[in-house]
């Protein structure tokens, strides 16, 4: 694979300057390869192809994109092994995660993208006057490490279905996919500058793209500072900027006959991916007189869980992403040991055997309380905080307390009670007993967990312009 080069206006192209980055396998530390990270001038040209390319794509009939996305899904389905792996090895996914979650997901996007794009009204009728969806122009797509090409497809598909033109910068800690996804791009033969695409660090690249005047919209998924500094800098140009930013998730877990089950699916759903999904459910809310009872199950369940190489099949969590998050992960066990919660699993340094490649302890904290450190900033590791409720208003007073809203589940046996409580968190997916719909449902946040929804008809109406026509 050649991470040297970018892809712009249909070719892989040097970059303007020669400046590199190591890509590092974070299961062992090794370098796999060097990444050019680019300039303004590289995201200048990119842009110039995306401009000239939007006048033709924007026009070309809901039939020509059908079938664009539906060669790009049968082409993503050949190589669908290779996309897998990758994933698995520039962040570290294990074996069955990067291929039935991280590597599917982006299947899903793709057919629900075709779904949406049939079905959609791009003109109608409406009290009297025309009105039309037209697609925006130029987009910037910012993406980051922890679920790749999850990202990457369900920005990129919405765009490309809605006549968009695209400049993907894909997070430099995990380019390795997004290299898969332009050579799928390419194969299927997208018009030249349609789909472009420029590696490179945020405050370099992502500023550039922010900035620029000749893009209509940033679509940035990351942190939540990472998503403040694109909607600054995009504020000078008045652009569009839908952001998909981080979270702090509450899991209610009712008194009920399901209690058990509740306890480990959350625990098993706060650790997988090694505890570094957005959504995660980190903050687990218990009835106050069943918290010991709680812990010795979540101490059970984190204990049960395989961490290992992620090629091995029976790996449950891989490593973290990088040295900067594994200090940040080590950092925060520190900070919730120092403030007094009770550490009941896991704890500081790496699992035995497993000193190199950045694993961590999967750690359960109980006697937490929402004003501490570990309740409050989103760990990115697999890191639970148990905190106990006194009554269900104190469990939604808790669970809204919090500058995110990304997220929220609710746990045990009762729909029409845990329905009760979802309409009263402030988030923008309430899981109930971990339910999910997939592709189909709107995703994002309230709050400081940003602005954006993706997914089904909400992702195609990010990329959109709303036009009236009337007599
Ligand atoms: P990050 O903000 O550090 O980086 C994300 C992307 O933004 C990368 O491509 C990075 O290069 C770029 N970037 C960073 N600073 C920038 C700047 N100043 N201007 C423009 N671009 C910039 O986040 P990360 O560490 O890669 O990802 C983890 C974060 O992403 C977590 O907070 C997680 O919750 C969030 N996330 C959110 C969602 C969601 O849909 N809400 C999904 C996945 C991850």
């Amino acid at each position: 694979m050649n991470l040297k080069k970018f892809y712009i206006n249909g070719e892989w192209i040097d970059p303007v300057k020669s400046e590199t980055i190591d890509i590092i396998n974070p299961a062992d530390e090794t370098i796999i390869g060097k990444l050019s990270v680019g300039s303004s001038e590289d995201i200048d040209k990119a842009v110039q192809a995306a401009k000239g390319a939007f006048p033709s794509f924007a026009e070309t009939s809901v039939k020509d994109r059908l079938d664009l996305l539906t060669t790009i899904r049968n082409i993503y389905k050949r190589r669908f092994d290779e996309i897998a792996e990758a994933i698995m090895t520039e962040m570290g996914a294990p074996t069955r995660l990067a291929s039935g979650s991280q590597a599917m997901v982006g299947l899903s996007h793709l057919k629900t993208a075709i779904r949406v794009l049939e079905e959609h009204k791009f003109e109608y009728q409406h009290n009297g006057y025309t009105v039309r969806h037209e697609p925006i122009g130029v987009c910037g797509l910012i993406t980051p490490w922890n679920w790749p090409i999850n990202q990457i497809v369900s920005k990129l598909g919405p765009c490309l279905a809605s006549g968009c033109t695209a400049i993907l910068k894909p997070s430099e800690i995990a380019p390795l996919s997004a290299n898969l996804i332009a050579e799928i791009i390419h194969e299927a033969r997208a018009p030249a500058g349609v789909f472009n695409m420029v590696h490179g660090i945020g405050p370099v690249v992502g500023e550039a793209m922010s900035s620029h005047p000749d893009i209509d919209m940033m679509s940035f998924t990351g942190s939540t500072r990472g998503g403040i500094a694109v909607a600054q800098a995009s504020a000078k140009t008045v652009k569009r900027v839908s952001q998909e930013l981080g979270g702090k998730s509450p899991n209610i877990i009712l008194d009920d006959e399901v209690f058990a089950k509740s306890i480990t699916d959350g625990v098993n759903s706060t650790m997988s991916n090694t505890g570094q999904s957005c959504n995660a459910p980190t903050r687990m809310l218990v009835p106050v007189d069943r918290h010991d009872e709680a812990l010795e199950i979540a101490k059970t369940a984190a204990n049960k869980l395989i961490t290992g190489n992620p090629k091995n099949e029976n790996t449950d969590i891989g490593p973290l992403v990088s040295q900067t998050q594994f200090d940040k992960v080590q950092r925060l066990i520190q900070a919730g040991i120092d403030e007094g919660a009770t550490l009941v699993t896991g704890g500081m340094g790496k699992p035995d055997n497993l000193k190199n490649g950045y694993f961590v302890k999967p750690t359960v904290f109980g006697n937490v309380t929402n004003n501490m450190e570990i309740a409050k900033e989103e760990i990115f590791g697999p890191v639970l905080s148990v905190i106990p409720y006194t009554s269900e208003d104190d469990a939604i007073k808790i669970a809204n307390d919090t500058e995110y809203g990304l997220a929220a589940y609710v746990s045990g046996k009762d729909n029409e009670r845990m329905k009760a409580l979802a309409r009263k968190i402030r988030a923008g997916q309430i899981h109930l007993n971990h339910g999910s719909a997939g592709a189909n449902a709107p995703f994002g946040g309230f709050k400081q967990s940003g602005n954006g929804r993706e997914k089904a008809e909400w992702g195609l109406e990010e990329f959109l312009e709303v036009k009236a026509i009337m007599f």
